[in-house]
C-alpha cells in the first residue's frame, strides 16, 4: 500500500504541502487534505478590501486543482481529535482516518481570554477582529462605510508574535487612505501594545507623516486589558479608556486549537515547537507542524510566505523519510512582506534564513534581503505578482 500523509488545513501551509508532496513523491504517497471550508480566502491583500480597493470576491479561490490536477483527496470537515500513539485522527462528522505522517497547519486562533469584556454574549459579533479573511473582512469595510465624516476608528494590536507582523499598519494605511478621499474629518487611531511599530517602522512612520498627517494617530505601549464591547472602548492596564465609533480588536494569538488540543504547542502553551529540518513537531512523532502555529525561529515572521517555505521544506523531508532517506541538512528559506500604503503604492521587507547546525535553527543570512528605500507604484506591481505566483503554488 502506498504510505499515507493527512494534512490539516487547506490554507498557506497545508495546501503548499499537499500539493508539493504530490509532485515531489511522482505521486507514490497518498494525500488526503481536511479542510472546512468550500473556499480558499486569501489574508494577504484582505486590508485592500477595508480600504476599498479589493472587493473579498477577488481574493476568494477554489481549492479544487488540489484534487483535480495533483490527485489529493480533499475532505470537507473539521479535525476534532488526534490520537498520536495509534496516528490516527477524528473528523467533526464522525469519520477515523489513519496516517504514516501527519502534517498540521492550523493557523491560529484567539486568546479572548485575555480581554474578557469579549467573552460576553453579542461582544465578538458587534466588535471585528478581521484577521481571519472572509465574513469579517467585509463586515468591517461596512463598518467603516457606515461611520459618519469626522468619527474615530480605532485598532488594538496584540504583543507580538502574531500572525502577519506588518498586517495591522497596512490596515491603519489603508483604512486612512480611504478616509482621506472619502471622510477627511475622520481619524485612525493605532493602540498598540508594543514599544514601537512592529515591522518596517520607519517606512510607516514616514508614509503616515507624508500622506495621513492629522488622520493617524499612533500611540505605542497601550497595553490592552479589556474590552467594553456595548461602549466600543478599549481600556489599557493602566485603565486608560479610548472609545472609538468602529473599534477593531486584533486579539492576541496562539496556535490553532487543534494544535493546543493534541499537545503539540509545547512552547509556552502557545506555539508548537519543531525541528526545522523537517518541520516535525518536537513534541510527537510522526506529526510536523507549519505555518503560523509554530514556534518561530529568530526573526522569522508568521506569514503566508514563511508558511509556504515551511511548507516545502517539510514535503521534501516528509517524501524523503517516506522513501527511508535523511531529510536535506541544509535548508534554505525566503520572505517577503509587501504592504499597501494606498491603492498603488506599496512597502516591502525581505529576508533569507538558513538552517545552522549548531544551533539547531534557522537564521537570517547576514547581509541578506532588507527593505524599500520609499513606497513606490512599481512595489505595488510586484507585490500583485507575488499574490498571484504564491496562489499559483499554493493551489496548483
Ligand atoms: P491559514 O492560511 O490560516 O490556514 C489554516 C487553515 O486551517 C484554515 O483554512 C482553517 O480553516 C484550517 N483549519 C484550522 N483548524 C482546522 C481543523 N481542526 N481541521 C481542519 N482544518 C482546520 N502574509 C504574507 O506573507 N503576506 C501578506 O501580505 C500578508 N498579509 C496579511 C494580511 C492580513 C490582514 C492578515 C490577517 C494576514 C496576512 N498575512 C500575510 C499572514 C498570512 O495570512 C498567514 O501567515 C498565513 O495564512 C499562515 O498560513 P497557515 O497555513 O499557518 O494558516
Amino acid at each position: 500500500a502506498k504510505p499515507q500523509v493527512v494534512v490539516v488545513g487547506g490554507g498557506y501551509g497545508g495546501a503548499t504541502a499537499a500539493r508539493y508532496i504530490r509532485l515531489w513523491s511522482d505521486s507514490s504517497i497518498d494525500v488526503t487534505l481536511i479542510e472546512p471550508n468550500a473556499q480558499f480566502i486569501s489574508c494577504p491583500l484582505s486590508n485592500l478590501v477595508l480600504g476599498g480597493s479589493r472587493q473579498i470576491g477577488d481574493l476568494t479561490m477554489s481549492i479544487q486543482a488540489l484534487a483535480d490536477k495533483h490527485g489529493v483527496r480533499i475532505i470537507r470537515d473539521f479535525v476534532t481529535s488526534v490520537n498520536a500513539d495509534k496516528r490516527t485522527l477524528a473528523l467533526a462528522g464522525g469519520q477515523s482516518l489513519s496516517y504514516d505522517r501527519l502534517i498540521v497547519s492550523p493557523g491560529v486562533d484567539f486568546m479572548w481570554d485575555q480581554l474578557p469584556g469579549m467573552l460576553k454574549k453579542g461582544a465578538q459579533d458587534a466588535i471585528l477582529h478581521a484577521w481571519k479573511a472572509g465574513a469579517q473582512t467585509v463586515a468591517l469595510r461596512a463598518q467603516l462605510e457606515a461611520m459618519p465624516d469626522g468619527g474615530v476608528y480605532a485598532m488594538t494590536i496584540p504583543p507580538a508574535p502574531y500572525r502577519c507582523p506588518p498586517g495591522p499598519y497596512e490596515r491603519a494605511s489603508q483604512v486612512a487612505f480611504y478616509f482621506s478621499r472619502h471622510k477627511p474629518r475622520s481619524k485612525v487611531l493605532i493602540l498598540d501594545a508594543n514599544d514601537d511599530v512592529v515591522s518596517k517602522g520607519p517606512l510607516f512612520k514616514k508614509v503616515w507623516k507624508d500622506r495621513y498627517s492629522g488622520i493617524i494617530d499612533y500611540r505605542p505601549a497601550f497595553r490592552i486589558a479589556d474590552i467594553d464591547a456595548g461602549a466600543r472602548t478599549a481600556i489599557s492596564e493602566l485603565g486608560d479608556k479610548v472609545q472609538a465609533d468602529v473599534l477593531n480588536v486584533i486579539p492576541p494569538q496562539r496556535a490553532g486549537s487543534i494544535a493546543m488540543q493534541s499537545g503539540l504547542a509545547n512552547v509556552n502553551a502557545r506555539w508548537c515547537g519543531v525541528d526545522f529540518l523537517s518541520f516535525e513537531s518536537t513534541q510527537s512523532k510522526n506529526i510536523h507542524v507549519l505555518g503560523d502555529a509554530i514556534a518561530v525561529a529568530p526573526l522569522m515572521p508568521k506569514s503566508a510566505h514563511m508558511a509556504n517555505q515551511h511548507a516545502k521544506v517539510c514535503a521534501a523531508a516528509v517524501v524523503d523519510l517516506l522513501s527511508g532517506r535523511a531529510p536535506d541538512p541544509q535548508p534554505m528559506l525566503t520572505n517577503t512582506c509587501y504592504s499597501f500604503v494606498s491603492d498603488q503604492d506599496v512597502i516591502h521587507v525581505a529576508s533569507v534564513h538558513a538552517y545552522n547546525a549548531e544551533k539547531k535553527t534557522l537564521l537570517v543570512v547576514p547581509g541578506s534581503g532588507g527593505v524599500s528605500s520609499t513606497a513606490s507604484p512599481m512595489e505595488g506591481a510586484y507585490a500583485l505578482n507575488w499574490a498571484r505566483n504564491i496562489w499559483a503554488d499554493t493551489l496548483g
